[in-house]
């Protein structure tokens, strides 16, 4: 068995009923897998003894006290068990609260083994939090590396310290190995059963560090073979004519603006690559608003005047149908046909672009990837863009990549990403940065707002609207059905139109509005017909309103960093002022505060990215699928680089080697179940 087909829930597990299963899903463990990959955030090595007057600053005793004598702190309800203790060097106090059933095992007298964090209050040491055993039991807490877990609300670092045990004694003793023997020898891996015994009950801190290693390393040389088993090849194609560029130069010399330094840059590296020898694969980086998919249609314009066929994938059907109308209204008149391939086109009016599709009179296909998934069959599909790329997994990428032949690649993201992310997710690749936005743009002005200040908000967002703006109001919620305290999109559309902006026409847009009444809206928007659009985060990508000025976030602090950028970039597009207001309800973390600090410092989306990953670890990259393929458990791309290489290198070699992995069928299959659990989550 594969470590990734240990498929069953964790309320198989001894001791966890429905209420732990549900805390452990709060944090996304489901499977008996995904808890073996639920690592530990750091260890308490209780094989150092450390007395109590050694213990300082956060570092806990690991001695052996005896209880004094018992105490009580508080009155009536709120009156706390104080248990006095002492050992060779000091004594203090354990404060238990909520915790008075102690009482009965830290009688007077008793030896206990004590593990504590104290510091000095009221004229002694005391600790709130400690853990301890007593002497005449059998060290279970004590004498050993304790893996310290993430938890949330209803979970114990015991809790899933002895579900992780049990699935250890059980289902992982039948883990067999996908990575290679002779690759184990010479990059000295232990066997992922051992290493995964090692990263949660070590025998030292230096044991599950090498462990952590070795799962990383696992977890980086599968995702690299996939990408070189599932991303095109650099296959060398037959010699063609160098392509023609009149199309292209002709709507360059239509357009309203000049192209930015940065714009003709990458369409010059674009086009080197379509003119290439060998099948290119490219990512164009560029931040909300620097102008790439304007640099998407001028590039595929040379493969359709050569008479082949371009397509556009787009991760959502808003995105899709305003990247149809922005190429009907500059490529139309150059006699482009553009068609528009969507889930919600009936099947009747499918049909006929189907067949345009497929006898090549379509030139340039634009539509979502459900679309490309089916039986769209192309003519000749010279060029594929994905827009929004992280929004895709790359076996969704390789499926539009079979419908053409030598077919080059063109992958647009706004959210930046490191280049060590970039290796690990894309393999690789080359890459373009559009670095600056079009001139003329003013700088968003982004303010902070507490949510009992949102009138203050609403005031600038009338005086914007008065003088003929328009405003995007954004709640983390559809509807109040799971009775939240959150603001929700329904009942905020209700109260923006009734009661705070009378005089405007609002609108709302979400999810579960129907496919063709959210294109009706926002058409309206578009038009300047509706002021207002209060919305989910579905607007987040690529909506693009040069007349809009204001973007108000209300809970801001329910949006990661890259989301809020996003959202924060669907202003700030045409020539006035504009505005972003993060609004943040009091209960605010101080991770969400230090968040929304960086949004408030820079609007720079290379700078976000990298805080982002400095803040939340690349496995979290928020903006970055969370999808079977995305997700790191083990590795750390900040610190394991290294590791990195040496996965690429070696799954290099084995490729190139053994192309179909003939001779590794636990490795061919592991691969095969990665894309599955990809096609799952995206
Ligand atoms: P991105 O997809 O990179 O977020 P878009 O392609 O949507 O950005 O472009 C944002 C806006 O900027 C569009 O309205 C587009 O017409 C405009 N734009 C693009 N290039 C230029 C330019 N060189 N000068 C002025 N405006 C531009
Ligand atoms: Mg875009």
């Amino acid at each position: 068995m594969l470590l990734v087909e240990l498929e069953q829930s964790v309320q198989q597990i001894k001791r966890v009923g429905p209420a732990t299963a549900r805390a452990f899903a709060r944090l996304g463990i489901v499977t008996e897998r995904d808890l073996l990959l639920h690592l530990p955030r750091d260890y308490h090595d209780r094989t150092i003894t450390r007395s109590i007057s050694e213990a300082r600053d956060g570092v806990e005793c690991n001695t052996v006290a005896e209880v004094i004598a018992h105490d009580t702190i508080g009155w009536g309800r709120k009156k706390t068990l104080k248990v006095y203790i002492k050992d060779a060097s000091a004594s203090a106090a354990l404060i238990c609260f909520g915790r008075d059933f102690l009482a009965t095992r830290l009688k007077p007298g008793v030896r206990i083994r004590l593990a504590a964090a104290f510091s000095y209050r009221y004229g002694e040491l005391q600790s709130s939090s400690f853990e301890f055993e007593e002497v005449d039991s059998p060290p279970a807490l004590f004498g050993r590396v304790l893996p310290v877990y993430p938890l949330s609300e209803g979970l114990t670092q015991s809790i899933v310290r002895s579900a992780v045990a049990h699935v250890l004694d059980t289902s992982a003793r039948h883990i067999e190995d996908a990575i290679p023997q002779p690759l184990r020898r010479t990059r000295t891996l232990r066997s992922a059963q051992e290493a995964l015994r090692a990263v949660h009950q070590p025998e030292t801190r230096e044991e599950a560090e090498q462990a952590r290693r070795t799962l990383a390393y696992e977890e980086l040389f599968l995702q690299q073979m996939r990408l070189l088993l599932r991303s095109p090849t650099r296959a060398s194609r037959s010699r063609r004519p160098k392509l023609p560029d009149k199309l292209r130069e002709r709507a360059v010399a239509a357009l309203p603006f000049a192209l930015t330094d940065d714009q003709k840059q990458v369409i010059v590296e674009i086009i080197a690559d379509l003119n290439g020898p060998t099948v290119s694969a490219r990512l164009l980086q560029g931040d909300v608003g620097s102008g790439k998919t304007l640099v998407a249609f001028l590039t595929a314009l040379p493969v359709i005047e050569a008479g082949r066929q371009v397509a556009l994938m787009a991760p959502t059907e808003l995105l899709a149908r305003q990247h149809a109308n922005t190429a009907e209204n500059m490529l139309g008149p150059l006699g482009i046909r553009v068609c528009l391939l969507t889930g919600s086109i009936p099947a009747r009016a499918r049909q006929p672009l189907l067949e345009a599709v497929a006898d090549g009179s379509a030139q340039l296909v634009i539509g979502t990837h459900a679309v490309f998934s089916d039986a769209t069959r192309f003519n000749d599909l010279g060029f594929i863009i994905v827009d929004e790329q992280h929004r895709f997994g790359v076996s969704q990428r390789a499926a539009l990549v079979q419908k053409g032949r030598d077919a080059d690649l063109l992958l647009m993201t706004a959210t930046p990403i490191p280049r060590t992310l970039a290796l690990a997710f894309y393999g690789d690749m080359e890459t373009s940065t559009i670095r600056s936005l079009p001139p003329g743009r003013q700088a968003i002005r982004t303010h902070l707002a507490r949510m009992s200040n949102e009138h203050k908000v609403y005031q600038t967002v009338r005086r914007e609207l008065t003088s003929g703006r328009q405003a995007y109001f954004v709640y983390p919620l559809i509807d109040p059905s799971d009775r939240s305290e959150m603001k929700n999109a329904e009942t905020m559309y209700d109260r923006l139109q009734r009661e705070i902006f009378p005089d405007c026409s609002v609108t709302l847009i979400h999810s579960r509005v129907p496919e063709e009444e959210k294109r009706e809206r926002m058409e309206q928007f578009v038009q300047g017909r509706t002021q207002v659009l209060a919305a989910t985060s579905v607007i987040e990508v690529g909506v693009d309103v040069p007349n809009a000025t204001c973007m108000v976030v209300e809970h801001a602090e329910r949006f990661g960093l890259a989301a809020l950028h996003q959202l924060r970039g669907r202003v700030g597009r045409g020539e006035h002022q504009s505005y972003a207001f993060f609004v943040y309800s009091d209960d605010l973390s101080e991770d969400a505060k230090a968040r929304l600090r960086i949004l408030h410092r820079t609007s720079d989306g290379f700078a976000v990215a990298e805080e982002d990953l400095r803040m939340r670890g690349p496995g979290d990259l928020i903006g970055v699928r969370q999808s079977g393929f995305f997700r790191l458990h083990a590795a750390d791309l900040t610190r394991d680089a290294d590791l990195l290489d040496t996965a690429r290198q070696d799954a290099r070699n084995l490729c190139d080697s053994d192309p179909t992995l003939a001779s590794q069928p636990l490795l061919k299959r592991l691969v095969e179940i990665h894309d599955h659990m990809e096609a799952r989550a995206v």
